[in-house]
């Protein structure tokens, strides 16, 4: 366990957050869970968003546990939020443009401060926390220190950011991507976009000073005006869907390595082959993550990978640290592999650096093979509309065996 983290590192540590949190996801989190009480208070969601993220447990795992507790009744609130997550990873899964596209965005506007200097200004004092809102001064230094924010403070925080410091909603996003020790590409780029209208047509959303005030139980005084409006952000173009490739399927008679990255540490739980002779995992994340968003997902990886050599019985082994081809050519030789596997990874920096190593190992005769979870695999390709209409996929996920759901 890091000293400076409340998070679980490890699968053991994020199933017994769960097992705590559990009697809290009916009700109480129904009615509790828009309030923050900062990072020394009471939390009134589970904390468990960097596990979830790494996969240490499972959208699956945590939507059972909370079902069997309380009913799908009871926990329906608790299922509906852990679901928009796999929605907003399905919907960006048929959109990859999306997440190209923003990249391409921070990389223009950073450039573009040079030449802008009130712009570079109100810039660098929202991420110093000098903008004098006292709110969103104090979330900055919350961010920067412990890589977490709750979910009502994201959506005032990305409102402020847009709407009263007048920032473009791409480098706010850069900004959380830095920091947050869930960083998702889905669910955040997806969030900064929906607060500034182009994920929900029209729709924004606008942070209020009397809300923030309450939400936080009084720790904010919010004096500096806010903005009054939030009209939304220009329209872009959103390209049409693009259907996830069939799930891949592996050879059980070639001989095997086993791949963990920091996408799914979890691997053994999957359904898995018999002839693995190899495991091992990459260090790499992608982008420029802040320290501590760094070392946690080495922490939970390092779990994945000693849990997965474990179970196989097998030496944990280090490849390169930026997937760098020859590394994994070279682990691949050294064991005679025909057939590497790993879990199919989201769009996202893994994804693309495994869609750049699959042709690199096809000419060397070895296979990548990207097992997906089923409940990705039956929730994806509905997540090509609207959350609405995507919220009758949840009885079928809850309908999963639990074999297929490992
Ligand atoms: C601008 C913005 C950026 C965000 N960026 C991310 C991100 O990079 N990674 C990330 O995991 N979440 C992101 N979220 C969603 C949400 O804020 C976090 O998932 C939540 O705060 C995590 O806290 P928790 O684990 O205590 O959640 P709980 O309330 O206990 O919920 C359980 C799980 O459900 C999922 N979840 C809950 N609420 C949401 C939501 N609104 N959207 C998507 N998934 C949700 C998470 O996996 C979470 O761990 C973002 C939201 C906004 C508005």
């Amino acid at each position: 366990m890091l000293p400076e983290t409340r998070f679980p590192l490890s699968r053991a540590d994020a199933l017994a957050r769960l097992h705590d949190f559990i009697p809290l996801a009916g009700r109480a989190y129904a009615v509790r869970r828009n309030h923050d009480a900062g990072p020394g208070g009471t939390a009134t969601t589970s904390l468990l968003s960097p596990a979830i993220r790494r996969r240490l447990v499972s959208e699956a795992d945590v939507v059972a546990a909370a079902v069997a507790a309380h009913g799908f009744g009871g926990a329906e609130k608790f299922v509906q939020e852990v679901c928009w997550r796999t929605y907003w990873v399905g919907w960006l899964q048929q959109r990859p443009e999306i997440w190209t596209r923003w990249q391409a965005d921070v990389v223009r506007m950073e450039a573009m401060l040079a030449d802008d200097g009130k712009w570079q200004r109100r810039y660098t004092q929202a991420l110093a926390g000098q903008t004098g809102i006292d709110c969103f001064d104090a979330w900055v230094h919350e961010l920067a220190e412990t890589g977490w924010l709750h979910n009502h403070v994201r959506m005032s925080f990305a409102s402020i950011w847009c709407f009263t410091l007048r920032l473009p909603w791409q480098l706010g996003a850069a900004f959380f991507y830095r920091h947050l020790l869930d960083a998702c590409p889905a669910s955040n780029t997806l969030g900064w976009r929906w607060v500034v209208g182009l994920q929900t047509a029209g729709k924004t959303y606008l942070a209020r000073a009397d809300l923030i005030r309450d939400l936080s139980g009084g720790r904010f005084r919010v004096e500096t005006p806010l903005a009054r409006e939030a009209p939304p952000w220009p329209a872009d173009m959103i390209p049409p869907p693009i259907p996830p490739a069939p799930a891949m399927v592996a050879d059980p008679d070639l001989r095997t390595g086993l791949f963990v990255t920091t996408e799914d540490t979890c691997l053994e739980t999957l359904s898995l082959p018999g002839r693995i002779v190899a495991v091992a995992a990459t260090p790499d994340i992608g982008g420029t993550p802040a320290p501590l968003k760094q070392r946690v997902a080495m922490a939970m990886l390092a779990d994945g990978l000693d849990r997965a050599a474990t179970r196989l019985g097998l030496a944990p082994e280090r490849v390169d640290a930026t997937f760098g081809f020859e590394a994994m050519r070279d682990w691949a030789a050294r064991h005679r592999l025909a057939q590497i596997i790993t879990a199919d990874a989201p769009v996202g920096p893994v994804k693309d650096r495994l869609d750049a190593l699959a042709p690199a190992l096809a000419a060397d005769g070895v296979a990548l093979v990207r097992l997906r979870r089923a409940w990705d695999d039956v929730a994806w390709p509905r997540a090509s509309k609207g959350f609405f209409p995507f919220k009758a996929v949840i009885p079928k996920l809850l309908a999963l065996p639990p074999a297929a759901l490992a």
